[in-house]
């Protein structure tokens, strides 16, 4: 039997932190969980999750802690928490924090010495270079595709890999052809996922898959030119690896973070029971479809900005957090989150990008790329 194993989890209050606490509550022989971190808000939630898993230390964005902390329970405020959280001892550390603020946890984990199982893929979009720089072998996926993926890569060696397919659910608009007077509510409407705002959003856009093409490179080290997508709207299949002899391997599973979260936490062993299996006693279908890149250019525009490198996916990623934040506040229409985020990458994009050599290079590009985004929401806001 295997040791248990020390968790850290940041982001605990978010979607991937309670279904990640939902496993470790399933497992309590496999798991243990040594620290907790959150974002802004709902400390009264961390507190429960502190006291029902006995967790020693707790960390929070905010400047103070302002529901009852747990007896035996310490915690640490602010900006710098979560990373300091990432730093402490643990078989690994999850990382469950939505957006680009989640790469200095992951820094920090990593030059702890720490194993990151990475839900976090802003990390690696933001800061590819830099991650991977610590070495892959430390890195476990925990977006669903790229489980699929890391899984599938066992079916074969690296070099006979053709091509990675990254399957993509086409979000709430897959087949709407008028995107032009859509509302929060419609964005918020997944068919088959259920997950947090941003992601949400980024999967009616289909910036989501554009940074996980973005993902998938810096995680398994494959040129863009090797790494497709594809429209599977059951969000069956996750994603699938095609070998040189024509071999497709491709992982399936009901859609459930809790299969991928589970596989990262135990790997290289599987968790029992993480997740419920396909029923084969009903009948299915699948179905697969190439990505409209005229109603959906975000696929395209992350696969250039990627190619470039330098500094342009962080670009991609803060223009878009800003311009989502801006839609869900209904300052700009759904249609202006795409026009905003392409009109920042070719602002900046002329301008001469260097390599990113630390977390203050990739802070200093991002806020050039929010500045940049800022006037052009407030532009399109005004001719709505
Ligand atoms: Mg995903």
């Amino acid at each position: 039997m295997q040791a248990k194993r020390d968790i850290v989890i940041l982001g605990s209050t978010g979607s991937i932190g309670l279904q990640a606490l939902e496993v470790i509550s399933a497992n309590p022989e496999l798991f243990r969980v040594i620290g907790l971190s959150a974002g802004f808000g709902n400390h009264k939630l961390l507190a429960d999750q502190a006291k029902k898993f006995h967790v020693p230390i707790i960390g929070t964005s905010s400047t103070e802690f302002s529901a009852e902390l747990p007896a035996g329970v310490s915690v640490i405020c602010g900006a710098k928490a979560s990373p300091e959280i990432a730093s402490i001892p643990a078989d690994i550390v999850l990382n469950g924090i939505t957006g680009s603020v989640g790469l200095a946890s992951t820094l920090s984990a990593l030059s702890a010495g720490n194993v990151v199982a990475l839900a976090n893929k802003e990390s690696l979009v933001a800061g590819g270079e830099l991650v991977t720089s610590f070495g892959r072998e430390r890195l476990i996926p925990v977006d669903s595709e790229h489980s699929a993926i890391f899984q599938a890569m066992l079916g074969g060696k690296r070099n006979e890999i053709k091509k990675l397919v990254i399957t993509a659910s086409g979000g709430a608009f897959r087949d709407r052809t008028d995107l032009a007077g859509v509302t929060i509510e419609d964005a918020l409407a997944h068919p088959t996922w259920s997950m947090g705002p941003v992601v949400t959003i980024n999967s009616a856009t289909l910036v989501n898959k554009g940074l996980e093409i973005i993902e998938a490179h810096y995680l398994f080290d494959i040129p863009y030119s090797q790494i497709d997508a594809v429209i599977h709207p059951q969000s069956v299949v996750h994603s699938m690896v095609e070998f040189f002899d024509g071999s497709t391997i491709a992982q399936a599973s009901p859609p459930n973070m809790k299969g991928p979260i589970a596989y990262a936490l135990g790997y290289p062993n599987r968790v029992e029971r993480a997740t419920s299996p396909i029923d084969w006693s009903k009948p299915h279908s699948w179905e697969f479809r190439p990505i409209d890149n005229q109603r959906f250019p975000a696929v395209d525009l992350a696969r250039r900005v990627g190619e470039i490198g330098r500094g342009l996916p962080a670009i991609y990623n803060a223009a878009n957090e800003s311009a989502v934040s801006a839609f869900l506040s209904k300052r700009i229409g759904f249609t202006s989150i795409l026009r905003v985020v392409s009109n920042t990458v070719e602002k900046i994009e002329g301008k001469s990008l260097s390599e990113l050599r630390d977390l203050s290079d990739v802070s200093a590009l991002e806020n050039d790329a929010r500045t940049v985004a800022e006037e052009l929401i407030k532009k399109e806001g005004s001719s709505s």
